[in-house]
């Protein structure tokens, strides 16, 4: 195993750990007063309708555009998470000295199927005891 690999420091110190910054923006629409189905929530990337779904008026630009940025923001999000994702299962997998092995990839994924629910740290740990089971001379 890599002792250049501070990974589990790294961990401790929440480096893979994105935090989201999303904003839930509580619109209101002009023509009804009703605010709850124009809140886009963390993941919501649906199109931007144009009226609104509960009475019909037509959406302001104000709406629209809050609405806009945060999809924006919601894919910006999910970028960073997935490169901070792909940046741990690299560094896990040079950890243990696996990275160049023909079947990283599923290596890494039972792993991760093992661990994920508990965290990265319990994907490194699963990681680790394949290494000791199978891999280790
Ligand atoms: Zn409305």
């Amino acid at each position: 195993m890599s002792k250049d690999i501070d990974i589990f420091d790294k961990l401790k110190k929440g480096e893979y750990k994105f935090e989201y910054k999303h904003r839930i923006d509580v619109l209101t629409c002009t023509g009804c007063d009703n605010s709850y189905h124009l809140k886009i929530k963390y993941g919501d990337i649906r199109d931007i309708p144009e009226y609104c779904s509960y009475c019909g008026t037509k959406i302001g630009d104000d709406i629209r555009n809050a609405l806009e940025e945060n999809k924006v923001r919601v894919v910006e999000n999910r970028k960073k998470e997935g490169e901070m994702y792909n940046q741990f299962k690299k560094d896990a997998l040079e950890y243990v000295g696996l990275t160049d092995h023909p079947k990283a990839d599923k290596i890494y994924a039972y792993a991760w199927e093992k661990g994920h629910s508990a965290g990265y740290h319990e994907v490194l740990n699963c990681l680790v005891d394949l290494y000791e089971t199978i891999f280790k001379d």
